[in-house]
């Protein structure tokens, strides 16, 4: 079989830096030519690499100094060399190497082949100790599969001190060590020892007969916020979020996505910008774990103004998925759809996709006896649903209130019903039951959740309905919107 090689894309960063002034090691690194860094490289690897081995670059950088124009560069250059080469090396500096890859994974449409990002912390060009060259032979080994006899990776990947990680779930974790990478919600993709081992069962797979295509328009307007304790003491959030060119704002809130709530003026910016068509998703600072919208008050807040949970996904992946959904977005139609997608994983970013249908407004209220019986009309899901997949299903409520006659300081008890009709008979424990809930009153309008998985809430067929039952017939249950929420992996 022909063996078409390795196309290596020298960007810059550490790995193709030295001293600015050669006598003094000390001097500020700067990056060289692609000539000088070939030339140079040529000479180390000197017969080692038996195969065609091509050298461009689309200009020198700190990575720093690169964004979404050079994002788009690089994927050109490989779409245009695409069908040439088994696979790319993209070297790069590791400041910015995993928004880089983060950007890719979502541009190439239908991958098939190897990409693999790799850098430095120490060069190989002056330094004899360093981590630069190791790096660099096997991400050009992992680049060209058929050679080495190593399993093919279809994806945008990063390669560091000895580990595969997938680029859209990396984070550079480390100034100065060697391990500058990690990838805290996702297993590595493969490891060095004797040989490189690829763990077969944590790579994408390969896209059968799909062409491969490259998708390259960004939006620019995504703000990412990080919030800290006393944020909302001053003004620059409130005024931030009036900024018109702002098309998505990624909030890095605290613990399991909860940013402070007692300041209103905050709240009504978020509900501003939102009904403008801004899209709100929300990270955890935590670098692992995910984001668990509604666990508290304030975060169900967040979702009742519309916030959207970004479940696992780092920062630089959050960031990237957003320029691009919204790059291709047009008008309010193209922003409902990405609000509808971004929370869906595309190329293994996520851990999960989050799913919401609309139950709509219609209800009907029954009194009967000493209880209340809420009906919630089915609607079409158009998902299909197959229970191996579906890890949670909720029936959550938006600008919902609960209110009990005189006695706001005790919950109220529920009973949730799947399928049951208005006049059926409620069977408690039967197959119907969804289980029973106990809610504290919520006296100002919030967002509302019934955790409905244990009990069956999976069996959700396309047109499930529900029925709320209240056991006093005086506690009050109002809302604006009802919807199913599911959770699932592909
Ligand atoms: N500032 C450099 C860069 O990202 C750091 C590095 O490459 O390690 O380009």
């Amino acid at each position: 079989m022909e063996n078409k090689g390795v196309l290596v894309i020298y960007t810059g960063g550490t790995i193709g830096s030295v001293p600015k002034d050669p006598e003094d090691p000390e001097s500020p690194q700067i990056v060289i030519s692609l000539q000088e860094f070939e030339e140079r490289t040529r000479k180390l690897l000197e017969d080692h690499i038996p195969f065609g081995l091509k050298f461009v670059s689309p200009g020198e950088y700190d990575s720093c100094n690169m964004g979404v124009d050079n994002w788009k560069t690089l994927g050109e250059i490989i779409s245009a060399n695409y069908d040439e080469f088994g696979g790319f090396v993209i070297l790069h500096g590791t400041d910015t190497m995993a928004y880089t890859a983060s950007a890719l994974s979502f541009m190439f449409q239908n991958l098939g082949k190897p990409v693999v990002l790799t850098g430095a912390q120490v060069p190989f060009l002056h330094n004899l100790r360093n981590d630069g060259f190791q790096n660099m032979v096997a991400a050009i080994q992992i680049a060209n599969p058929t050679w080495y006899d190593i399993d093919l990776v279809p994806e945008v990947c990063i390669w560091f001190n000895n580990s595969l990680y997938r680029g859209n779930r990396t984070t550079k974790i480390n100034a100065s060590g060697f391990k500058a990478f990690s990838s805290p919600n996702y297993p590595i993709l493969g490891e060095n020892g004797e040989d490189i081992k690829i763990h077969r069962r944590n790579i994408l797979k390969v896209p059968s007969r799909k062409k491969f295509r490259l998708q390259s328009k960004m939006e620019k307007g995504v703000v990412m916020l990080h919030f800290f304790p006393g944020i909302q003491d001053s003004k620059i959030l409130e005024e931030t979020l009036k900024n018109r060119e702002i098309k998505a704002v990624i909030f890095l809130a605290f613990g399991s996505g909860n940013i402070p709530t007692q300041n209103i003026e905050l709240l009504r910016q978020i509900r501003a910008a939102n009904s403008r068509g801004v899209i709100f998703l929300i990270l955890t600072q935590c670098p692992i774990g995910r984001v668990e919208l509604g666990l508290y008050e304030t975060s169900a807040q967040l979702l009742d103004l519309g916030a959207i949970s970004g479940v696992d996904l780092t920062p630089e992946a959050a960031v990237t998925k957003l320029m691009f959904l919204l790059g291709e977005a047009e008008g309010i139609p193209g922003v409902l759809r990405v609000k509808n997608e971004i929370n869906k994983n595309k190329v293994g970013e996520q851990s999960f996709s989050i799913f919401s249908t609309n139950l709509g407004i219609e209800r009907e209220v029954i009194i009967e006896g000493e209880i209340k019986r809420i009906y919630i009309k089915g609607s079409p899901i158009n998902l299909p649903l197959n229970e191996d997949q579906i890890n949670k299903v909720m029936l959550a409520f938006r600008k919902a209130t609960l209110s009990k006659k005189d006695k706001n300081d005790s919950p109220v008890i529920f009973d949730i019903y799947i399928d049951v009709f208005p006049g059926d008979a409620l069977e408690k424990g039967g197959n119907n039951h969804l289980g029973s809930f106990k809610k504290m009153p919520v006296l100002s309008p919030n967002y509302v959740f019934f955790d409905i998985t244990k009990n069956g809430g999976w069996t959700i067929d396309e047109f499930a309905s529900f029925t709320l039952v209240i056991k006093s017939t005086t506690d009050l249950f109002d809302y604006v919107s009802a919807e199913l929420v599911l959770y699932y992996t592909e």
